[in-house]
């Protein structure tokens, strides 16, 4: 038997993933593979493969924009169909689909669990009896699970999962709900341990990493993000530390002592404060709990100590005007940020945005966000060349983390992306997975090129 999870979505749900894997391999003696599937655009499902011999199908799915979830219930529907003509028989539905709608769980015959990836087991053999097994929950504790990396190289550990806002457009609340922040101690001992099994890059993952302890008493730090960092900053061995998405009214809140922390070598001076709009009027429609010039002064003041700042913005919100949206050109213009994740507007079921459409306070133009999107995606291409530029000559450490078609993918201090034409041999290129290298930026336009000076 092979197991194959197809993994939509954000780092969280690839964390999960993980844990499934880790959890199915502790049980199984069996092959598991992962389909990572973070844009779904490019992704082109080789269903004859899917669907061949005695296979396991886990999809862990996503909902944050409505494409995304039209595409994987297409897939489950396609899947279903095979089903009666000898098509895969064993599948499992887990993740944010089932988490924020448990009633989808009706509409297939697959068994479904939740975010409670610790189910997995008792799904996968209620599954093979021909049984279908339902229990959508949300996992309590994530942190100590057995993992399975698919690069074993890079560790992802979730330190907290759910939030304590409500954004008036966002599903993934309905699914990963409010605030569990993981103990301090086990989010270090894993840490620890990946680190000792050779782990050289540590994604600290949750819905919103500034809010992490608010929820809880811990034993021996502050108990915020902050108190955390510092005791992960202790953990010893070579290591880098990404911290993800942290919203910017907590990281205005640390501001000052996030600067003097993300100086440590062991955390990548690269901050993801999603801003989404740059108007103050949206940005309360959002529900959004900070103002656009709080999220300036983070911005800035990490670029003091040379960090990327990567954020997000959404384009055609319901009661965005023309006006709005220059707010939100002027923003990107301004703060030019390293990475820019942009999305169109979706109308998200169970949202207050949902509700306020529905009883037609507010109104909902695809074609403006379409319109939107061209133009700001536009504007960003410039800027991330511009920014790139700076980087032209940089010389310094990299970690080789990625192997993208022969080509090595490494990281500097400020997370930034460099690509180095590997050797012809691959399994020379295998062996510089995981090293730290020194390297020279030779070419800097829509992607940052550089050349190995020597290994480490
Ligand atoms: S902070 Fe807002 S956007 Fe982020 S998960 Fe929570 S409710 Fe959703």
């Amino acid at each position: 038997m092979k197991f194959k999870i197809l993994t939509y979505g954000c780092a969280m749900n690839k964390a999960d993933s993980e844990c499934i894997a880790g959890i199915i391999n502790e049980k199984f003696n069996a092959e598991i593979e992962e389909y990572f599937v973070d844009d779904v655009k490019n992704f082109d499902i080789d269903e004859e493969k899917i669907n061949s011999g005695n296979n396991f199908l886990i999809i862990n799915t996503c909902i944050v924009k409505q494409p995304t979830e039209n595409k994987i219930l297409d897939l489950m529907r396609k899947i279903e169909q095979r089903q009666e003509n000898g098509g895969i028989k064993n599948v499992v539905i887990c993740g944010c689909l089932p988490a924020a709608y448990p009633e989808v769980s009706a509409r297939f015959k697959f068994s479904f669990i939740g975010t409670n990836v610790s189910d997995i087991n008792k799904a996968i053999e209620e599954t093979i009896e021909g049984k279908k097994f339902v229990q959508i929950e949300k996992q309590k504790n994530k942190v100590s699970i057995p993992k399975f990396s698919f690069n074993k190289f890079i560790s992802i550990i979730p330190i907290s999962e759910g939030c304590i806002s409500n954004c008036s457009y966002c599903s993934t609340k309905l699914a990963r709900k409010n605030l569990t922040s993981y103990m301090e101690e086990e989010i270090t001992q894993t840490i620890k341990k990946a680190v000792q099994c050779g782990a050289k890059e540590i994604y600290l993952t949750g819905q919103d990493t500034g809010c992490y302890g608010i929820d809880i008493q811990c034993k021996d730090i502050q108990c915020n993000i902050v108190g955390l960092l510092e005791k992960i900053s202790e953990v010893p061995g070579k290591f880098k530390a990404r911290v993800g998405m942290m919203n910017p009214d907590f990281a205005l809140k640390f501001l000052d002592d996030l600067i003097e922390i993300f100086k440590n070598e062991k955390f990548y001076r690269f901050i993801h404060i999603p801003v989404q709009s740059g108007s103050n009027k949206i940005l309360a429609d959002m529900k959004r709990n900070y103002l656009v010039e709080d999220f300036i002064e983070v911005a800035e003041k990490f670029k003091t100590i040379k960090a990327s700042i990567s954020t997000d913005i959404i384009v055609g919100f319901p009661t965005e005007t023309d006006d709005d949206f220059k707010h939100s050109i002027e923003l990107i213009k301004k703060i030019k940020p390293d990475l820019l994740n942009l999305s169109k507007f979706y109308i998200r079921k169970g949202t207050i945005a949902e509700k306020n459409i529905r009883t037609k306070r507010w109104k909902h133009d695809t074609k403006i966000a379409k319109e939107r999107s061209l133009l700001i995606s536009k504007i960003f291409r410039e800027i991330s060349i511009e920014n790139n530029q700076k980087w032209l000559n940089w010389e310094g450490e990299i970690l080789i983390d990625e192997i993208e078609n022969n080509i090595l993918i490494g990281r500097n201090f400020a997370y930034k992306k460099i690509h180095i034409r590997g050797n012809s041999n691959k399994e020379d290129n295998k062996d510089l997975l995981g090293k730290f290298m020194n390297c020279k930026i030779i070419k800097a336009r829509k992607i940052l090129e550089g050349e190995i000076l020597e290994k480490f």
